[in-house]
């Protein structure tokens, strides 16, 4: 059954000097050698990828060292402790392991490492679907091995562990935020057995690092649509651990006729849409993050409603003690205050009778990140009502031509005479006076009247034919 498979991968890595070098070696030093992990599962999955797992039966290190002595690559990185190397080759990332059996101490995700057996290797790996094993030895070259099932469950799109979860996630916890990512990347579902054992789990995530949980959270982030993650994070109760003020959000309230919507599933659907837009993490993260005061600031006001008065000033100001604790990268931090604080902005510059300075001081506080904003605010509108829809759009489109117009007239404002004041003073006998800049505005005048053209040989005209009014009084 997996024949037509196994052709089909063949014929997908034969071809790459780096496998064919990997294999050259094998024979000659005599070890067992297989792609494994992410590369083999992306490959049946037709997905681009520029990481290849390579795991030796046998020293890790060594069998790098003699493949990049093969292919003339002089840089290559050794871990010895971990019996892992890698090198960057034709822009592909190569990893190698030697195959290894763990054992796990409770207060730490690093295990204890000993040299294993190929099952041992593939039975201490997270997820079935990053089981399976290609051999790149020559005599079953392009071979499929498949312990657990893994080729199923690549195939029904679904997220199991080798192992009972309840053990997976205990010996290292980073795989629970794994299991999410890997859901959202691929858009899979996980078992409902992985989301029980995260929710039992969860608090184990103390022991991971704070970098690695963010990274894992990021890419839930970049993924295609980052609310298959963060609807697993959520139900699982994870996000309340990793991102416990977006996991707030949650929920709704009801008094008399008045609820509002719930501000997590909104924002769910506003990530999404603006993942549908842009690969920018940031700029997804601020759709993320944009309510993220709702909670806090939420009043009910009798005879109004639900208000959420100042829940963006509030929101840009939360965001630095969360970059701190998330280890985000603080460069980041002025540009996500900037989207949140401004969301509202281009709401209130819809109305008809808005001033020229406020276009004007909106386009300055937004500065280079304009674009951007418009972007956040076309995603937040999640209205189903299409006339709605199509109603908030227009209002953008409108503040979007009132700050175009804002800037043109700004630019005609900031426009010169093509006959310099210098050459006024020149021609009509003056030293630097008034006079000067009344002559030169005359001339711009009529530019922008279009009396004459934008040119010097016109202006030049003009102002010999109406220096003399200016110089008789
Ligand atoms: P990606 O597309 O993100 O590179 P990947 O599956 O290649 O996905 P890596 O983190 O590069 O993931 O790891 C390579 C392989 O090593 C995985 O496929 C998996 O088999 C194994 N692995 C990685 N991290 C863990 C872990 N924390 N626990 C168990 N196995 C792991
Ligand atoms: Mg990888």
């Amino acid at each position: 059954m997996n024949q037509e498979l196994e052709l089909n991968i063949k014929e997908k890595i034969s071809h790459l000097k780096v496998i064919d070098t990997i294999s050259k070696v094998a024979e000659l030093v005599d070890v067992k050698v297989y792609a494994v992990g992410g590369f083999v599962r992306d490959i049946i999955l037709n997905r681009e990828r520029n990481d290849l797992d390579i795991l030796v039966i046998g020293n890790g290190t060594d069998f790098a060292k003699n493949v990049a002595d093969g292919l003339g690559i002089t840089n290559v990185s050794y871990f010895k402790n971990f019996g892992t190397a890698h090198f960057d080759y034709q822009g592909m990332n190569v990893e190698f392991v030697g195959a290894r059996k763990e054992s796990y101490d409770r207060n730490t995700r690093k295990p204890i490492v000993e040299d294993g057996t190929f099952d041992e290797d593939i039975s201490r790996r997270d997820f079935t679907i990053n089981t399976l094993a290609i051999s790149l030895n020559k005599n079953e070259f392009g071979k499929l091995t498949d312990k657990y099932d893994g080729l199923s469950d690549i195939k029904n799109k679904r997220i199991k562990t080798p192992l009972n979860p309840l053990k997976t996630f205990d010996d290292d916890p980073l795989r629970i935020m794994r299991a999410f990512r890997f859901a959202s990347q691929l858009n899979f579902n996980v078992d409902e057995s992985i989301v029980k054992a995260a929710y039992e789990m969860r608090n184990r995530l103390s022991i991971v690092s704070q970098e690695r949980t963010t990274d894992e959270f990021l890419k839930i982030l970049t993924s295609p649509k980052p609310s298959v993650g963060l609807k697993l994070l959520f139900d699982s109760g994870v996000l309340e651990i990793v991102f416990p003020e977006i996991a707030i959000m949650a929920g709704v309230d009801q008094r008399k006729d008045y609820h509002h919507k719930d501000v997590f599933l909104h924002t769910l659907q506003v990530v999404d849409n603006i993942s549908k837009e842009t690969e920018n993490v940031w700029l997804r993260f601020a759709a993320l993050v944009h309510d993220i005061a709702k909670p806090p600031t939420k009043k009910f006001v009798e005879g109004i409603g639900w208000t959420f008065h100042g829940h963006e000033d509030l929101g840009a100001r939360m965001m630095k003690k969360i970059f701190h604790r998330m280890k985000l990268p603080l460069h980041q931090l002025d540009y996500i205050q900037k989207l949140v604080r401004l969301h509202l902005r281009p709401i209130a510059l819809a109305k008809e009778e808005v001033t020229d300075s406020a276009i004007r001081r909106f386009v300055v506080n937004a500065g280079e990140d304009l674009e951007d904003l418009i972007v956040l605010c076309r995603a937040d509108i999640t209205s189903k009502n299409p006339i709605k829809v199509e109603k908030y759009l227009g209002n953008y489109e409108r503040v979007m031509q009132k700050v175009r117009d804002v800037k043109e007239r700004d630019q005609l404002r900031e426009f010169q005479s093509p006959v310099r004041g210098e050459e006024i003073m020149q021609i009509c006998n003056l030293k630097p006076s008034r006079k000067v800049g009344e002559i030169k505005t005359a001339i711009e005048e009529a530019i922008l009247d279009g009396k004459i053209g934008n040119n010097y040989e016109e202006a030049f005209k003009y102002l010999i034919e109406i220096k003399d009014q200016f110089l008789e009084n």
